[in-house]
């Protein structure tokens, strides 16, 4: 056991961008911010005997808010990439996820992403999903993308028909899919994508969580709560 010593009254801010179930929602009945990544950083933060406050905020404002110190840890299905790791640390990856292109589950239109000129999609600010539309928009693949504050609009844009589809992470489509009784389908996945919680840069937070993690992960917390949210 690595247990830091001395931090048992340090309160962290965790912030977060609630819309992107199972990894971090808010509870139908009390309201309250969960998910998979919500209950790991707990998790991670008792093992390590510090304590986590979470703070709801717009997915595109949290590396800031780290860099400013506002928020103490990113807990937000954040992929691990090149741009991000120039701003923030990274913890050991958590979880494995990527992005999956998706439309209405009675398109018989759109195939594949060599389906998308002309068409329109929708995604998150921000987020790698973003990223990718454009890139396929400047490669002249796609017709326009559509960008939202929060993914429950993303995936809600699709059903209503307003967009052709959306480029969002797997397991967070599949979960819309499940929920909103199979009106989307996933026709492919496009990357193979990595999480993990971010902290300032240098910040020894970062040797914590990792730390945690690994304890976790050996002691079956993790396997309860990947049982938990992706049985
Ligand atoms: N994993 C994606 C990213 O890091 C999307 C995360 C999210 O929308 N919460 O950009």
């Amino acid at each position: 056991e690595e247990n830091a010593q001395g931090d048992e009254d340090k309160v962290y801010i965790v912030g977060t961008e609630p819309t992107f179930a199972p990894f971090e929602m808010k509870d139908e009945k009390t309201g309250e911010i969960t998910g998979f990544d919500i209950e790991l950083i707990k998790a991670i933060a008792e093992d390590q005997g510090f304590k986590v406050e979470v703070q709801a905020m717009g997915f595109d404002g949290l590396i800031n808010a780290i860099k400013t110190g506002t928020i103490d840890i990113v807990a937000s299905g954040m992929t691990i990439d090149e741009a991000r790791q120039k701003e923030v640390d990274f913890s050991t990856p958590y979880i494995n996820s990527g992005l999956a292109l998706a439309v209405q589950a009675d398109n018989e239109d759109i195939k594949s992403v060599n389906d998308l000129k002309g068409k329109v999609v929708s995604v998150q600010i921000g987020s790698t999903g973003a990223k990718k539309a454009q890139e396929l928009k400047d490669q002249g693949l796609l017709g326009e993308v559509k960008t939202f504050d929060t993914v429950d609009i993303v995936m809600r844009e699709v059903d209503n028909g307003n967009v052709d589809g959306t480029i969002n992470d797997l397991p967070v489509t599949n979960a819309y899919i499940v929920k909103s009784a199979n009106s989307l389908k996933v026709l492919e996945n496009l990357t193979s994508e990595e999480y993990g919680f971010a902290v300032q840069k240098g910040n020894d937070l970062k040797a914590k969580i990792d730390a945690g993690l690994k304890n976790v992960k050996e002691n079956g917390k993790y396997a309860e709560l990947e049982q938990k949210y992706f049985q």
